[in-house]
This record gives structure tokens, C-alpha cells and sequence, in this order.
């Protein structure tokens, strides 16, 4: 056995950290070079014409995006990863392992894009949606309709931070026959893999965490199965919304500093949870590392963190625009889960195509912020706060 080969022989047993970095391609077999090269080629010589290349086309497989591929089905214990252009491009595709006349039960607190893709496409292809508060398991299950295939989960949820029992939810779904998927975005593998409890098809936003720097737009699918996975890639090849070479390379790249990010970031995010809770201007935190958090010992079941998402209220859609105004140094921006901390606001950016009164029954109220922390000293994020709360 050549040392190469032993190399990628010996990862079992080695810690996420760890696998982080020595991931199977991380050293390129043909030259040695410290990273996985990139295939920029839409197609592939025939050497022999009766013996095809194991890549042909690049819709179909390029060796840059699989090993991007093999690298998060390794991190998510999965049997094969699918890249995809967007996060809602993995979303959208998933979907379509649904048919005409097939019903899906999805989470009502789901990711807006999600929301939009199932009530407007999806709904016109003859697949029907009911939307239930996935956190209430009568609720969910008072939804089984003869037709129904399929169940879509996200935990912890946007921007309240719900918390769905995942392993129940999904052992009700095996007793059904129904096929289980969820958008692991907000805690990524690093803190949560969902297929350990029992989740076919998991998702991600890989713009947010796993990419890491606000820089990319991308998409993954991780299936627990083989018969999934031969789906999957019927799908991504049909429909051919891939992700590129080069965002492939920049991926890897973010992905190698996931936990060393996640980590820090998770400890800023407790602290400064703790120290808007403590604020009697704040009217509400929402984080799952808080002691009074619905569904806390749930979250700490089947999650090793809370993540680097705080929300909080802060009471009026006038004290919220003030803050905004005021705030140094986070970005005020859609999207989370970069290195720079990034201010949402729901009301207006995440959740604006959400009638008014959804929104405020959902607890997504105007003074409802929405804090992704970054890798900044968390005492400047919350120096930073105080002076932009103070009147
Ligand atoms: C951003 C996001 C998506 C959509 O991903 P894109 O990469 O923007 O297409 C899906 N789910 C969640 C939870 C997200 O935050």
C-alpha cells in the first residue's frame, strides 16, 4: 500500500476536527499538491471509445465538486453529497423527488425561499404542502394525509430559534413510509447530524456557515441512502443546476475552518445572548443556549451547541431602525454565518413577503433583530450594542 493510499485508508475513528481537514482529497494524488485541484473543463477526452472516462461531462461529475461532494457525505455520515449553485437549488431539487399528487408535511417556520419554492412552484406541479408547527407532535401528526410522502424539518428554526425533536419526528416518519428531510443551516454538521437521527436527505445553505465569508452562494444534499442517492443524482444531472469549479474549490476552502469558526463564533453568540437577556430594553431573547428556551433539552439532545444565531425584540419597529442606524460594526444585511457579524431584520428583509399578521402570529414582531455573530471580540459586538441601545 502506497503511503498515499494509507493515508486515506486510516481517517476512521479521527474526531471532526480533524476530518475537517484530512478529508480523503486534501492532498492531490496525482502531484501531492496541498489542494484539490481545479477541473476547470466542461468535458472529458474518451481515451478508448468503448471504455468510458469516469468523468464525461461536467453537469454530469467533475472531480473538484466530488470531491467537494465525498467531503461533506464524510462530515454529515452520509452515502453521497450533491453541490448545487444555491442553497435553493439543493432545496428546490430535493423537492422534485416528489410527484404530482404527492403532500408534504413541512415546518410553517420554514426558510422563506423554501416557503416561496412550495406555495408557488411546487403547489403547481401538483404537490401540496401543509404547514404545521413542527415543534408539536400531535400537530404533525394530525397532518398524515393518504398521500403524504414526505416530512421537511429545520431546527432551530428562523428567526424564533424553535426547536423540532428530530429523532421523534423522523421514527413517526419511518412508521409511515414517509421520506425525511431537513435544512441543517443554522448548526451544520459541526454541532448537528441530522442522519444519526434517522433523516434521509439532509440541506444546506452552504452560502452561510459551511462557506464562511459572505463570499459564495452554493448548496449541498447529503442522503443517508443509496437508493436516495441514485435519486439525488438523476436529479441533479436532469435539472443541472451544479455548483461551478471554482465556487467548488472555494467552498473546500471555507469548509476546512468550519469548527475552528463555529467555535469561536458560538462562544461570542452565549455571551452576548446572556447580555441581552439581562437588559431590561430588550424585550426577548431568542437562543437555544438560554436556560428558559423552549425545547432547550431537546436542542441539547440531538445538537453539541447552540450555534451563532441570536434574536432578539426589541420591543418596537422604531427601537429596532434606531439600533440599525446606530450599530458599527455589523454588517445589516440579509444572510448570516460569516466571519463579520451580520444584523438582519425579519420584518423587512427575511419575512417581508409575509403578511403582516403570519408574521406577528409567528412571533416575527417589528422590533424582532436577528444577530449572526462573527469572529469579532465578542466584548466589542456587545460594546458596540450598548452604545447603539443607549437613548
Ligand atoms: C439562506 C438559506 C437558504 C437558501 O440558501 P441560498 O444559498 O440563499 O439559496 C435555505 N435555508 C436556510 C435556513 C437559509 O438560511
Amino acid at each position: 500500500m502506497s503511503h498515499s493510499e494509507e493515508r486515506r485508508t486510516s481517517k476512521t475513528g479521527d474526531q471532526f476536527a480533524t476530518r475537517l481537514i484530512h478529508f480523503g482529497a486534501e492532498v492531490d494524488q496525482a502531484t501531492g499538491a496541498s489542494s484539490v485541484p481545479l477541473y476547470q473543463a466542461s468535458t472529458f477526452h474518451h481515451a478508448s471509445i468503448d471504455a468510458p472516462p469516469q468523468y464525461d461531462y461536467t453537469r454530469s461529475g467533475n472531480p473538484t465538486r466530488q470531491a467537494l461532494e465525498d467531503y461533506i457525505a464524510g462530515l454529515e455520515g452520509g452515502v453521497r453529497g450533491f453541490a448545487f449553485a444555491s442553497g435553493m437549488a439543493a432545496i428546490s431539487t430535493a423537492f422534485l423527488l416528489l410527484s404530482a399528487g404527492d403532500h408534504l408535511i413541512c415546518t410553517e417556520d420554514v426558510y422563506g425561499g423554501t416557503y416561496r419554492f412550495l406555495t408557488v412552484v411546487a403547489s403547481r406541479l401538483g404537490i401540496e404542502t401543509t404547514f404545521v408547527d413542527m415543534t408539536d407532535l400531535d400537530a404533525v401528526r394530525a397532518a398524515l394525509k393518504d398521500n403524504t410522502k414526505a416530512v421537511y424539518m429545520e431546527t432551530p428554526s428562523n428567526p424564533t430559534l424553535k426547536i423540532t425533536d428530530v429523532a421523534a419526528v423522523a421514527a413517526w416518519a419511518k412508521e409511515c413510509g414517509l421520506l425525511t428531510l431537513l435544512d441543517n443551516t443554522f448548526m451544520t454538521p459541526y454541532h448537528q447530524r441530522p442522519i444519526e437521527q434517522g433523516v434521509d436527505v439532509v440541506l444546506h445553505s452552504a452560502t452561510k456557515f459551511l462557506g464562511g465569508h459572505s463570499d459564495l452562494l452554493a448548496g449541498l444534499a447529503v442522503a443517508a441512502d443509496e437508493n436516495i442517492a441514485v435519486r439525488l443524482k438523476m436529479l441533479q444531472n436532469s435539472l443541472g443546476s451544479v455548483l461551478g469549479v471554482q465556487d467548488s474549490w472555494l467552498l473546500m476552502r471555507g469548509m476546512k475552518t468550519l469548527q475552528a469558526r463555529m467555535e469561536h463564533s458560538e462562544r461570542s453568540a452565549r455571551k452576548l445572548a446572556a447580555w441581552l437577556a439581562e437588559r431590561p430594553d430588550i424585550a426577548r431573547v431568542y437562543y437555544p443556549g438560554l436556560a428558559d428556551h423552549p425545547g432547550r433539552e431537546i436542542h441539547e439532545r440531538q445538537s453539541s451547541g447552540y450555534g451563532a444565531v441570536v434574536s432578539f425584540d426589541t420591543g418596537s419597529g422604531e427601537a429596532a431602525r434606531r439600533l440599525m442606524d446606530k450599530v458599527r460594526l455589523p454588517l445589516v444585511a440579509v444572510s448570516l454565518g460569516a466571519v463579520e457579524s451580520i444584523l438582519s431584520y425579519p420584518a423587512l428583509m427575511s419575512h417581508a413577503s409575509m403578511p403582516q399578521e403570519v408574521r406577528h402570529a409567528r412571533g416575527i414582531g417589528d422590533g424582532l433583530l436577528r444577530f449572526s455573530v462573527g469572529l469579532e471580540d465578542a466584548d466589542d459586538l456587545i460594546a458596540d450594542l450598548e452604545q447603539a441601545l443607549a437613548r
